[in-house]
């Protein structure tokens, strides 16, 4: 089956880029259809599970307090990526972030300031009413209100590209009684907006492959997010020839609760009494600062610590001082009037435990605890040490939490530039176009900091769905089609066009 008349912009994806370039296609004109690998009822991708969007303001703006400069944001993404970034698409990502939110109120977007507890970001970090899948159903809502055909259970498993040029996509449709159909749709330009492929546990498992104890590491991975972001359509437009960028294994990765369902676990099984006690592997050793920094700055690398951990888990323990003090988990802790019970209930080697626990609070220097600064309480004489917050655990009850990584996104993922447009041998194409996960490899090589992920897939969202549009309202079209990667340089877009007219 095809479709007769060509869609003008196709968009493959259901989540946060997928529909901020769908929605701009459609604004600027054009005709859309959107496939949707999930059913209606799981629609959104990752991007359901989210919270906020990181921004840049020079002074207080609705939910965010105080400022928050361009420069501030690009030191802190320099610093997590440890310089693994692409500066003018980064600073393009930061710019957009200050204007983007009318945009999104316009859709039906709501916000919401940050909850006290959370990740200290009230600064930083413009927080979703009713999280991200309010946002993804004010979006799907808006897209239906103008006319952009929406095809759910619609998983796109190949893809035909000439000399760089998109030309179709062929998505098998999900029946109701369980069959399926296939469609070769055509369009005279295209989104890939389908995330990365952490959803797919065999290609997760080549990628880091077994380590030193033969373990085949990926095998205790958790998928914090959606099931259906399984990574085709990097595996077929590498097979047509584009580039690709990024470290298979790099991935925002976090110490969720063991007991976390395989998908979809979300952000309440995450961890976070990390820097209030120690973490201790399946040896009952401690293997890293667990107060190196404030907690929304490192909570990120806790995930490939652990997995890096034989059995590729861990213990969060903590005592009663650390009530009150984070975000309660969703799965109660083990807990026990004593640290020889502890060690019993969750199955670590008990004098191996007390020997950890004891060194460790022996080497604790009593200061002034405060954990909202990087205060002075801090081990002496052990390794590794615990740079600040570190208190005694010695007060009843005493509580653990197993944990393992969950994998959030891969960066792995297709070269663009500041057009979005995609890569082939170096060169643009003219009417394919990548956002969101499928492309912030570019921007981050590795490491990641809270809100950044959405940042990303709302500006080159916006910036893929205005280029795909463009393209195809350009009088030069038909001939870009047919003169390949050659026209699209004579294209040239211009990003001051594509982000002039939005406010
Ligand atoms: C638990 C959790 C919490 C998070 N919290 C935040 C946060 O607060 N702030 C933040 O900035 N980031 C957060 N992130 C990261 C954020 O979700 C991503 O950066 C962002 O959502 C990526 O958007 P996307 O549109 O690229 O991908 P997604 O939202 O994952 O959308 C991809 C879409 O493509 C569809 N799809 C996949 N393959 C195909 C195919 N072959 N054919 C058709 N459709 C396909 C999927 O069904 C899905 O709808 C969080 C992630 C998780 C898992």
């Amino acid at each position: 089956m095809s479709n007769q008349t060509p869609v003008d912009v196709l968009v493959i994806g259901g989540g946060n880029a997928a529909l901020c370039a769908a929605l701009m296609a459609r604004e600027a004109g054009c005709s859309v259809r959107l496939l949707e690998s999930s059913p209606k009822n799981w629609r959104g991708g990752n991007s359901m599970h989210t919270r906020n969007l990181r921004c840049m303001h020079d002074e207080p703006q609705d939910v965010l307090v105080e400022s928050y400069s361009e420069e501030e944001f690009w030191q802190d993404l320099l610093k997590v990526t440890g310089g693994q970034t692409n500066e003018e698409m980064a600073r393009i990502a930061i710019r957009d972030s200050s204007s983007c939110r009318p945009w999104m109120k316009k859709h039906g977007v709501r916000f919401q300031p940050s909850l006290s507890g959370a990740l200290h970001t009230a600064r930083t970090n413009a927080f979703f009413m009713g999280g991200g899948k309010a946002l993804i159903n004010a979006y799907f809502r808006s897209a239906e209100n103008l006319g952009i055909q929406i095809d759910y259970n619609a998983t796109v498993f190949d893809i035909e590209v000439m000399d760089g040029v998109f030309k179709s996509a062929t998505a098998s449709h999900l029946q109701p009684d369980g069959s399926t159909t296939q469609e070769t749709i055509y369009a005279k330009s295209c989104v890939l907006a389908c995330g990365g492929f952490e959803s797919n546990i065999g290609k997760l498992r080549d990628a880091w492959g077994q380590n030193e104890w033969g373990e085949w590491t990926a095998d205790n991975f958790l998928i914090r997010g959606t099931r259906f972001n399984q990574g085709t359509m990097i595996d077929r437009l590498k097979e047509q020839g584009a580039d690709i960028i990024g470290d298979p294994t790099q991935a925002h990765m976090v110490a969720i609760d063991a007991r976390a369902p395989l998908y979809d676990g979300g952000i309440c099984t995450r961890i976070d009494c990390v820097s209030l006690g120690v973490v201790v592997n399946k040896f009952a050793k401690r293997f890293y600062d667990e107060g190196e920094d404030f907690w929304p700055k490192r909570y990120a690398i806790w995930g490939r610590l652990v997995a890096l951990q034989p059995g590729q888990i861990a213990y969060s323990i903590t005592d009663a001082k650390a009530v009150g003090r984070f975000m309660p988990p969703v799965f109660e802790g083990t807990k026990a009037n004593t640290l020889e019970e502890l060690a019993d209930l969750i199955g670590l080697d008990q004098n191996v435990f007390m020997q950890t626990m004891h060194e460790y609070n022996h080497a604790c220097q009593i200061g002034t605890f405060n954990h909202t600064v990087l205060d002075d309480c801090h081990t002496e004489g052990i390794a590794p040490v615990k740079s600040h917050w570190a208190m005694p655990i010695t007060q009843a009850p005493f509580y653990a939490y197993p944990v393992k990584p969950g994998i959030t996104f891969t960066y792995l993922g297709l070269k663009t530039d500041k057009t979005a447009a995609v890569y082939f041998s170096d060169r643009p194409s003219p009417n394919l176009f990548a956002a969101g996960e499928i492309m912030a490899g570019n921007v981050l090589g590795k490491g990641y900091t809270a809100g950044v992920g959405m940042t990303i897939g709302t500006a080159y969202g916006r910036i893929a769905g205005k280029q795909a549009a463009q393209f195809v309202l350009s009088p030069m079209q038909p001939h870009l089609i047919d003169s390949g990667l050659a026209g699209a340089m004579a294209l040239s877009p211009s990003l001051e066009d594509t982000l002039s007219e939005e406010s």
